[in-house]
């Protein structure tokens, strides 16, 4: 059978807004209160060089060029090119993606950038998902600095293979529905699940899936009705066509996906796009064509639920992912996945309690870029809106986010964050639990936070300054700090000096091996 697809346009291209598009704020507005806090800190170091006014990360510029060369043209989309880059220092190869501020023209589309790398920042480290490595500026263009993924586009796979295996479609479906699941556990809605977002790690078989475009993505907050219509006409959900929709309609592109992955042709197709929208919004799927006759029965079940018009009765990514056919024959474990989340609050949990300081000193100087999606996160934890999250919140917020922890081990986890031992978590400890461990390896916070524990500026922190710098974050305790300096001072002098933090500080934090 013909392959009938063509690259889907996107219907609103990042930051267009139509006529129709417009979305509600907020029944309640639900920022936590951080202003408090950041006056109380020290402040970071003055910027050395001068915040442009055009500026869109809001940051001093930074040559990209310094850090990496750029190579071949990689591919090139709406707003720019994507190059292959070479880290001068390393040698490792990523993509550079460049996007042109000639075509940045409105402050939506600005920030439409913003919220692309706040996004990919948040959700950097998944499986299934792009590495980020950094964002840069020059007067011209704001680059994006991520993982290579030499293997190229999953979409020129699927037309180069015209349909797959039950098996090999089941693999894709399951990396795809990863990507579904992370965001959701990480409140973020993707918006433009299409096959032509899915790049392959490597050239090689079985090479991992990647989802790299995160450009129609948005923060999901409780409450808001999204009625923005985005996305790629094939894919598009139908309560987004009616204007009103929330994070099911990842799950009904997942489908799109699927039922593409299987039959080769899009599930709802016309020739025109007026057509494709009439289809969608009759939801009329055909299973009689060929090669639907000779499908599992299974595998259609999971299509036809995956592309249930009603968004509250449509199958969750938890539930597509136990679903019989996923899981047979491959590797798919009953294994609930953890949210990254929780893993990081198991991490933290792990360190010693120089590290949780010194963790602590780098939240509070991130920038907003930087902490936007654990921001939104904490907000949406903290559902009284206090400021701090207690114990039934966080048991509530985590048991939304799919884990199935008992008391005991979330009382764990509680205690752990608490750095300051007030029976609470308060947005700052929230950041500093739950940040992604990359932030570290940034010299200039391991730097920072050196200095804030080496009061005299002696190179050294000494017994002294650790006992007063635990004493003021609540957890000055005399066999604590002895056991701190024993641990992290390789050399015995009885002090710690910066080569022995930053090796304290980038070690692989060892995961306890049970939690009770
Ligand atoms: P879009 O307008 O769809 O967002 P992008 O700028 O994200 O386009 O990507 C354009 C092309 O660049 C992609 O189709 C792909 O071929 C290539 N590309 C993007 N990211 C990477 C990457 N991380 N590794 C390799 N190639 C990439």
């Amino acid at each position: 059978m013909g392959m009938c697809l063509s690259k889907g346009k996107r219907l609103v291209g990042t930051g267009e807004t139509n006529g129709y598009s417009y979305e509600e704020p907020p029944s309640q507005p639900q920022q936590p209160s951080t202003q408090g806090h950041h006056q109380q800190q020290p402040s970071p170091p003055p910027a050395l060089r001068v915040v442009d006014p055009n500026a869109v990360l809001g940051k001093p510029y930074e040559d990209v060029r310094s850090f990496y060369t750029l190579g071949k043209e990689l591919g090139r989309g709406q707003f720019g090119v994507t190059y292959l880059c070479t880290d001068k220092k390393t040698g490792m190869q990523y993509a550079c993606k460049s996007i042109s501020k000639r075509k940045l023209v409105s402050k939506s589309d600005q920030e439409d950038i913003q919220r692309e790398i706040q996004i990919m920042q948040h959700l950097t480290g998944q499986a299934n998902i792009v590495e980020f490595k950094g964002a840069y500026e020059d007067n011209n263009a704001v680059y994006l600095v991520m993982e290579l993924c030499a293997g190229g586009e999953l979409f020129d796979q699927i037309i180069a293979k015209g349909h797959y295996s039950e098996r090999a479609a089941a693999n894709i479906c399951r990396a795809i529905m990863n990507v579904v699941n992370i965001c959701q556990f990480m409140g973020v809605m993707h918006r433009d699940l299409k096959p032509e977002n899915f790049l392959l790690a490597t050239k090689d078989e079985g090479a991992m899936l990647k989802a790299t475009d995160f450009g129609l993505s948005v923060f999901i907050e409780e409450g808001r009705v999204y009625r923005q219509i985005v996305g790629s006409a094939y894919y598009i959900a139908p309560e987004v066509l009616r204007r009103n929709y929330g994070k099911e309609v990842d799950i009904w592109n997942a489908g799109v996906m699927l039922y593409i992955l299987l039959s080769g042709v899009p599930p709802f197709w016309a020739d025109t796009e007026r057509g494709i929208f009439d289809a969608i919004l009759q939801g009329e799927i055909d299973f009689e064509s060929p090669p639907w006759p000779s499908i599992s029965n299974s595998a259609k079940d999971l299509v036809k639920k995956m592309l249930t018009q009603d968004p509250k009765k449509r199958i969750t990514s938890a539930q597509v992912l136990q679903h019989p056919w996923l899981r047979e024959g491959g590797e798919a474990s009953d294994k609930p996945i953890d949210s990254a989340v929780l893993s990081r609050m198991k991490q933290f949990r792990a360190m010693n309690k120089l590290k949780k300081m010194a963790l602590k000193v780098i939240a509070e100087n991130l920038s907003e870029e930087e902490i936007k999606g654990l921001k939104q996160m904490f907000s949406n934890m903290d559902t009284d809106n206090s400021g701090t999250i207690t114990y039934e919140e966080l048991k509530t917020g985590l048991a939304r986010l799919g884990s199935k922890l008992s008391e005991a081990e979330i009382k764990q986890l509680m205690d752990a964050a608490d750095v300051d031992g007030n029976g609470s978590i308060d947005y700052i400890e929230f950041i500093t639990a739950t940040m992604h461990r990359h932030r570290l390896e940034r010299d200039e916070h391991l730097h920072s936070a050196f200095q804030y524990f080496d009061k005299d500026n002696s190179g050294f922190i000494t017994r002294d300054e650790l006992e007063t710098a635990m004493i003021e974050h609540g957890m000055g305790d005399i066999d604590a700090i002895k056991e701190i300096i024993s641990e992290v001072d390789k050399d015995n002098d009885g002090r710690i000096n910066y080569e022995e933090f930053c090796s304290m500080m980038t070690s692989g934090t060892q995961q306890p091996k049970k939690l009770i």
